[in-house]
């Protein structure tokens, strides 16, 4: 008899891990274990999802006639890995697991679970990726720099994804200048979707409540599902409603509108309840018989064959010492209103309470408002990793890091970016109805009521001459850097010197 581990992010029924194993003779173990649940501080509804999904995996596991021992929270002695494995262990000839999306994890999967387990254990590669890990060795190896865009093309041409041929459908590669729009209110907003909960909802939720009410966030607006069906649900319900506009306001930022056009799809597809592939395809379709246009569906698509892949190939290529990168020689702490939401920047405290509520904020508001003040901040690039890590429902080291890390801070030398993706308030204004509510002006730089964003610009700018003034594509900025009064530059750096001072009282 073997013994498969199904870990929380690996809820597919395409697992390696099952197709290895014989449901006749063979055992599958789930468990809900301290150790992963709280060596950070996960959001309250990453964890209710999580659970939740894992739950109703089990079930449906069990309803296709596997046996499966699963070990619910709070309901069995072991914290860890290690001593689930010494208990569950008796009588077997070997453990079967899937590689994990963690390398904390995965070096214990090779280092130590053989020992606690007593028996040979037998990690398989993870299949539900559309690039191996080989693929992309393979890729990267001899190049002088890895750019996402390159790595995308060959992406389209592996997966056939809008391909007639060799060649893209509609004779471009990317269509993001038809995107980045700014919303204007006059395409309707797409309706919400929303979940019926079961019995094994409503007792994980009270388990979260109880067991996890110091970590952050609230579950009173939990509304992820957490079955394969209503994943289901909602990818249907994103391609009829949301794909159409995506790519227009992919870039798009207003108050009160937590999602507009997004999928919501990200925590889905990372614990497995959703293929990649078939997210990709549900959307080409949608191309095909004239749903939606071709720039929101290469926009999709290209976030998922292209970043997700290249960010999961970026991670294994170069961890562990990916992790400790920090070029910009960062160490600020992060703002207690990372935790709180308390700010009068309104444009951060709009991404908070989505953060808060709903484990949730859309790309555009995690890398250009929270992500954008961090790095003008200069936090320490583990300590903003860590609150990325901690606060959204589809947070796995894999993804988080090299989007933080890489792209966010730029702390790794540019494999995300070829330039940070620093910006002042002007950006946000032109992107955003967020500057209109503010009590700050997105106008000045240097008055006592000037936009943050601003001056902390600039200082980033001028603080860093040395790593970026040769950069090409950053050449302008220190031209305009270059040829603004003096008195003006002072002013805006003694400025920010001021909220770098305090920057909690902001
Ligand atoms: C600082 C920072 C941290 C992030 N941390 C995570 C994370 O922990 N987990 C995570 O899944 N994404 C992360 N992202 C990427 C992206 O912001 C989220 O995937 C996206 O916001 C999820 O919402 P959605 O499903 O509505 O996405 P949509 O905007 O609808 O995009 C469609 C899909 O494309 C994929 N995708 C888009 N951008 C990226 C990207 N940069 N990297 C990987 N996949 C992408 C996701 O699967 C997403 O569901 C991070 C981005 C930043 C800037
Ligand atoms: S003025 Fe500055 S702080 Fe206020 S919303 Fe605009 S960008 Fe954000």
């Amino acid at each position: 008899m073997k013994i498969g581990i199904i870990l929380g992010d690996q809820l597919s029924h395409s697992l390696p891990t099952l197709a290895q194993l014989n449901k006749q003779t063979d055992r599958l173990v789930m468990a809900e274990l301290a150790d992963e649940a709280r060596y950070v501080k996960h959001h309250q509804q990453k964890l209710a999802l999580i659970f939740s999904a894992m739950r109703h995996f089990a079930a449906e596991l069990r309803s296709t006639g596997w046996q499966v021992d699963y070990h619910a929270f709070g309901e069995h002695g072991f914290h860890s890995f290690e001593s689930l494995l010494e208990t569950v262990c008796d009588g077997a000839e070997a453990v079967v697991v899937t590689h994990c999306g963690e390398y904390r994890l995965q070096q214990r999967i090779e280092h130590h679970w053989q020992k606690s387990a007593g028996v040979p254990v037998h990690c398989l590669e993870d299949s539900r990726f559309l690039c191996a890990a080989d693929f992309f060795q393979r890729w990267a190896s001899g190049k002088k720099q890895l750019r996402m865009e390159f790595f995308y093309r060959e992406m389209r041409r592996h997966t056939g994804l809008l391909m007639e041929g060799d060649e893209p459908v509609g004779g471009q590669w990317n269509f993001d200048s038809s995107n980045r729009q700014p919303y204007k209110g006059k395409t309707p907003l797409p309706p919400v979707l929303a979940f019926d909960r079961d019995e094994i909802d409503r007792d994980v939720l009270a388990l979260v409540s109880e067991e996890f009410a110091d970590h952050i966030g609230t579950l009173d607006d939990f509304q992820w599902g957490t079955t394969s069906a209503q994943a289901q649900q909602a990818l249907d319900h994103f391609i009829e409603h949301r794909l159409p506009h995506f790519g227009d306001y992919q870039d798009a930022m207003v108050t009160g509108e937590d999602t507009l056009f997004h999928s919501l799809l990200s925590p889905y597809i990372n614990i497995g309840l959703l293929d990649p592939m078939v997210v990709c395809q549900a959307a080409e379709q949608a191309y095909f018989s004239g749903d939606a246009p071709l720039n929101a569906v290469e926009g999709f698509i290209r976030q998922i064959i292209g970043w997700r892949e290249y960010v999961r190939g970026i991670y294994w290529l170069l961890m562990p010492d990916y992790a400790k990168e920090n070029r910009l020689g960062n160490d600020r702490p992060l703002p207690s209103y990372y935790w709180t939401g308390e700010t009068k920047m309104h444009c951060m405290a709009e991404c908070f309470r989505n953060t808060l509520d709903h484990a949730y904020a859309h790309h555009i508001q995690r890398l250009m408002v929270t992500g954008n003040f961090a790095l003008l901040l200069g936090v320490l690039p583990e300590a903003i990793c860590q609150w990325y890590l901690e606060v959204y429902a589809d947070a796995f080291d894999w993804v988080e890091l090299p989007n933080t890390l890489g792209m966010v801070m730029h702390a790794d030398g540019g494999y995300l970016g070829s330039k940070p993706y620093a910006a002042s308030g002007s950006y946000i204004n032109r992107m955003s109805d967020y500057c209109k509510h503010c009590q700050y002006n997105v106008k000045t730089a240097s008055e006592p009521d000037s936009c943050p964003f601003n001056s902390l610009y600039w200082h980033f700018v001028h603080r860093h001459r040395q790593q970026f003034a040769g950069n090409h594509r950053m050449r302008m900025i220190y031209r305009n850097l270059e040829r603004m009064e003096p008195a003006k530059v002072d002013a805006m750096l003694q400025r920010a010197e001021r909220l770098l001072a305090d920057p909690d009282a902001l």
